[in-house]
């Protein structure tokens, strides 16, 4: 079977490349191992999209689809240090309609694959198994494990963390674990967040409280690996006054709407994102931590950008030139680089007991405060817009 593009990983980055190139003439095959769908009650994966994701999704036909019920807006961050220093982020002030929407991962998952299922340049493969990669002159073969064999240009690893076809690529990734655990879980909540999301620093880790729709409150702990196995092994009621308390009371009384769940947390940097025929977007080719809670939105803008830059490859060129894979990591590298490198300093900052650091830390936060310009800045980059 043959086609100019095999996308190996239908998630969200995956999948919102191909309809991104739903108006090309690429014949697309989309290799996943599974059917994403929607799940009664609410999803445990709730994401901060950006505008400027939201602006992509709308470009993508997907965001109108969404049932807005089920976001809430940002309008708000407090940030606090671990020594009475603290910093307010404002749409508002910022100029901006709102600093992020929140909602759950598989609501948009699956729109996007609502859309593909009826995009006429693209064969979904799913679910599906890839075995073996190999490279030709003129392209590349990627056997499945049911025996079917597709041929391309080129494929696109959009297959998560644990890329398999990053390992195929042969690229080796550095990978620094935090020694942290994300522990994740969504609350209902005594008292709305009402558009306020609030972000403490602690020594022990971040804790992060986003808005819920339906005055619900989505939590991501990034807690030191002790504190995360004490918290997962409490029970469901000294869970929640944990919580509870560590985020002040501010939301009163708290009661779980998903289970609670913990990953590994680790920074992964690759030397390169593109190789010959193969182009990397999404988890596959950063994780970062995920306190800026960027990882999607950066995920979503690798594939609005290799979109374009496939998009403007004339028919008699080769979609899978070095050239034009070269020129998507190039206009990747710089935000993927800031927001790891930004997101690491700033969870290193706060994980030593230092007490001078701590001062320091603290004293910056609220001198940062006092700095519309610098608070402005940080907000376009929290909001994923340039400043
Ligand atoms: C605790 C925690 C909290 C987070 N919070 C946020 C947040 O608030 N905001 C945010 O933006 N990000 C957040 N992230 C990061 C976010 O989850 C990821 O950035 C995002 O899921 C990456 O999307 P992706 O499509 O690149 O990869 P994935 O979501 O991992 O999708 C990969 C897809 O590929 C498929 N696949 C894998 N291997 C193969 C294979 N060999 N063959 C075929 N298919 C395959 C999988 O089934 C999957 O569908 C968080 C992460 C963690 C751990």
């Amino acid at each position: 079977m043959k086609y100019d593009l095999i996308i190996v990983g239908g998630g969200l980055a995956g999948a919102a490349l191909a309809v991104a190139l739903r108006r090309t003439s690429f014949r697309i095959a989309l290799v996943e191992h599974v059917v994403p769908a929607r799940q009664a009650g609410w999803d445990q994966r709730i994401y901060a999209y950006s505008p400027a994701s939201v602006r992509f999704l709308e470009e993508l036909g997907v965001w109108a689809h969404i049932d807005r019920a089920r976001l809430a807006p940002v309008d708000e961050i407090q940030v606090f240090g671990d020594a009475g220093g603290s910093l307010r982020f404002s749409a508002h002030q910022s100029g901006l309609a709102e600093l992020a929407r929140i909602g759950e991962s598989s609501l948009v998952h699956v729109e996007l694959w609502e859309g593909l299922k009826r995009q006429h340049n693209v064969a979904l493969f799913c679910p599906a198994h890839p075995k073996e990669l190999i490279h030709q002159a003129d392209g590349v073969a990627l056997h499945l494990a049911d025996g079917r064999v597709l041929n391309a240009a080129m494929v696109v690893g959009a297959d998560g963390r644990d890329s398999w076809v990053r390992q195929k690529m042969g690229v080796a990734a550095t990978v620094e674990s935090y020694h942290q655990k994300g522990v994740v879980a969504n609350f209902s909540c005594g008292v709305s967040p009402r558009g306020t999301a609030w972000q403490w620093f602690r020594e022990d880790g971040v804790l992060a409280w986003l808005p819920l729709a339906q005055a619900g409150m989505s939590m991501v702990w990034s807690a030191n690996n002790a504190l995360a196995d004490e918290l997962m092994a409490l029970d469901e009621e000294a869970f929640c006054e944990r919580v509870a308390q560590a985020g002040e009371r501010r939301l009163g009384r708290l009661e779980l709407l998903t289970p609670r769940a913990a990953f590994p947390l680790s920074l992964m940097r690759l030397a390169e994102v593109v190789g010959p025929r193969v182009a990397l977007i999404g988890d596959a080719a950063h994780a970062i931590h995920p306190l800026s809670g960027h990882g999607i939105n950066l995920g979503f803008q690798d594939a609005r950008v290799l979109a374009e830059e496939l998009a403007a490859v004339p028919s008699w060129q080769d979609p899978g030139d070095h050239a034009v894979l070269r020129r998507y990591a190039r206009r990747r590298a710089e935000e993927a680089f800031v927001l790891q490198y930004a997101t690491h300093g700033l969870n290193r900052l706060f994980g030593t007991d230092n007490p001078f650091i701590r001062v320091l830390r603290n004293a910056g936060l609220n001198l940062t405060a006092r700095l519309p310009v610098v608070t402005n800045m940080l907000v376009r980059y929290a909001a994923n817009e340039r400043p």
